[in-house]
């Protein structure tokens, strides 16, 4: 029912004293190794929750590839559409300094072998998915061609444009909704001169073009506004400890609801549930919760 098509990456990770300068060797803790990439986490998020949900995705023929799709397999993810091969599966190294400042530094490997003749090839998967999700850690041309051929088929579009890049007209105006978190929601408006307020982010960013806006608030919850106007919904108050993959969460909650059927309203009064169970607990993916641990 619910299709992702993105990033899987493997997160590796460092706890250092002080950052290197260039030039400079400093030592880290034991390296941690976990599954990430926006793509992957949305997939794993909506899979914990019961969903059915499928990965399109490219991963190396290595050891970082085969982890990834362990970890996949066992969240319930149908990795059929995931492709293996082509370069190195993609990786995030990351230092993660002594206040919590962290560097990082993205290899996308395999993620940016990922063409429109992939998406083409899984045209099957997408047409008979009613949800694709969408991020922007895989090529624009891929993006592009999953939301097209997705609306070509009647399939619902939702799309998180994190990293930012290049949106398409034709692209924004399919998305339903259009995922954003309020630094993405100023990027997109155009940084100093957007608006403050997120029901008037909300408001631009619907001008823009797209069936519908979902502004994510972190712990004030969510806002959606479509046609029918604006709703917003506060998020369960809990206590943070980590909000890594919070979005990513979120979104992958909300994507499967939408493909259950749920109204915009009710997916999003579930999602901010999952944004917030995410954020109780440390790291990605093993933050996710399932569907009998959600606050209220
Ligand atoms: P991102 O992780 O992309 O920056 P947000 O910070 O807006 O996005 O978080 C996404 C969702 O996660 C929010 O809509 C909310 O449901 C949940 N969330 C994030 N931070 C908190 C928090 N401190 N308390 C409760 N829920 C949170």
């Amino acid at each position: 029912e619910l299709l992702v098509v993105g990033s899987a990456n493997a997160d590796l990770v460092t706890r250092v004293e002080r950052h290197p300068a260039p030039g400079e060797t400093v030592l880290g803790s034991d390296l941690a190794v976990h599954p990430g990439g926006k793509g992957a986490n949305q997939a794993v998020a909506a899979a914990r929750l019961g969903a059915r949900a499928a990965l399109l995705a490219r991963v190396g023929d290595d050891a970082h590839g085969r982890m990834l799709l362990e970890s996949l397999r066992t969240a319930g993810v149908d990795t059929a559409p995931v492709l293996t091969g082509g370069a190195p599966t993609g990786v995030a190294l990351i230092a993660v300094g002594a206040r919590g400042d962290n560097t990082i530094v993205v290899s996308p490997g395999a993620n940016a072998r990922l063409t429109p003749e992939d998406v083409a090839a899984a045209h099957g998967v997408l047409a008979g998915a009613a949800v694709v999700s969408l991020q922007m850690e895989v090529p624009a041309p891929v993006v592009a061609a999953a939301a097209r051929a997705a609306a070509a088929a009647g399939t619902r579009v939702v799309l998180n444009p994190s990293p930012p890049g290049e949106l398409p007209d034709d692209v924004l105006a399919v998305c339903d909704p259009l995922v954003v978190n309020e630094h993405e929601a100023r990027g997109l408006l155009g940084g100093a001169g957007a608006p403050r307020d997120p029901g008037e982010q909300a408001r631009a960013l619907l001008a823009l073009g797209p069936r519908s806006v979902v502004v994510t608030l972190g712990a004030a919850g969510a806002l959606h506004r479509g046609p029918g106007g604006t709703v917003r919904v506060p998020s369960p108050a809990v206590e943070a400890v980590d909000t890594t993959g919070a979005g990513d969460a979120f979104t992958g909650a909300l994507a499967w609801r939408l493909a259950r059927g749920d109204t915009p309203e009710a997916a999003v009064r579930f999602a901010v549930r999952v944004g917030a169970a995410a954020v109780t607990r440390p790291g990605a993916q093993s933050s996710f919760p399932t569907a009998g641990a959600l606050p209220r």
